[in-house]
């Protein structure tokens, strides 16, 4: 062989080596979509750090489906759930059209992944499928109608069909997190009681109450303005095939900087497990090292993981 056509063979086989070995190093990333646009929150801020802290994470694709302002006209808002791993909702907000609802439920029936985050669970009080897809919910009307109370006695859930409004919340304060289920992909290997940033916790939740495992609860504070129970905050919804992710924790603040229950260490790792999970059925990520402790709140200001 000629020096040349030698050279050219050899290179050939370095790149084809190395395509190889890149395509072993990059898994294929999974794709999300954030669904916002109307919230009585701080969409703006909440749907971008929710794009962050997927996308940062190197396991996430995301996209963004934002609907019209309130009022305008919902024919517009047309997202093709079909092409998602998972579907994020930051959303509460004016009623989708009968199209995009059949489209939303089609693709949870067929055992679409999805993630309801803070007060998505607010959303389509008067919508029967969508609150059994978020399994409890809170505020918009909800009442007894709705559903029972689902709260915690002695580590036990109850289901307390009691008159009242559903939804409420304390001040914002600091507290810890009580896992409910360690065996579970989402909480493996995560303390049993760790510290959340500053952060409402919602309380006085009801709905079908159809949840699969929680994964953890909190001690409100009658104090500062809590039910005085032990609330449920994080958990899966049992909804046929579908994998459903529920985190009532993330209170968007009103800036980027300024937004503790978004920054915390403890937030960002439920979302990306709880995401990755009612995607692939699993949980691949390890345990950060900057994940809180019993004592103390963990912040990532930049929505970052620190590198392993
Ligand atoms: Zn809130």
């Amino acid at each position: 062989m000629k020096f040349y056509s030698k050279l050219i063979w050899g290179l050939l086989t370095v790149t084809l080596a190395a395509a190889a070995f890149d395509a072993q190093a990059k898994p294929k990333k999974l794709r999300a979509l954030i669904v916002s646009g109307q919230n009585n929150h701080n969409w703006q801020v909440s749907h971008r750090v929710l794009r962050l802290i997927l996308d940062q994470s190197g396991i996430f694709d995301t996209d963004i489906a934002l609907t019209p302002a309130a009022g305008g006209d919902m024919n517009e808002f047309k997202p093709d759930f079909s092409d998602y791993d998972v579907v994020v909702l930051d959303y509460n907000g004016d009623r989708w059209t009968a199209e995009t609802d059949e489209a939303f439920l089609s693709y949870v029936r067929k055992g679409g992944g999805v993630v309801v985050y803070h007060a998505a669970d607010n959303a389509f009080a008067d919508w029967p499928e969508f609150n059994k897809i978020i399994a409890l919910g809170g505020w918009e009307g909800r009442n007894e109608a709705s559903g029972p109370y689902y709260y915690l006695i002695n580590g036990i859930p109850v289901l307390d069909n009691g008159a009242g409004p559903g939804g409420s919340h304390g001040m914002q304060r600091e507290y810890p997190m009580h896992c409910r289920k360690a065996d579970h992909p989402i909480t493996k290997g995560l303390p049993d009681n760790w510290m959340h940033a500053r952060d409402e916790m919602y309380d006085r939740m009801r709905g079908p109450a159809n949840v699969r495992d929680l994964l953890y609860s909190g001690q409100t504070d009658p104090r500062t303005g809590g039910s005085g129970r032990e609330e449920p905050l994080v958990f899966t919804v049992d909804y046929g095939k579908a994998r459903i992710f529920h985190i009532m924790l993330g209170h968007c603040g009103p800036t980027l900087e300024d937004n503790p229950a978004m920054q915390c260490a403890g937030f960002q790792t439920l979302l990306l497990r709880g995401a990755e999970w009612s995607a692939t059925g699993k949980v691949k990520q390890p345990v950060p090292s900057d994940f809180p402790t019993d004592k103390s709140i963990s912040l990532r200001r930049s929505y970052r993981a620190p590198a392993r």
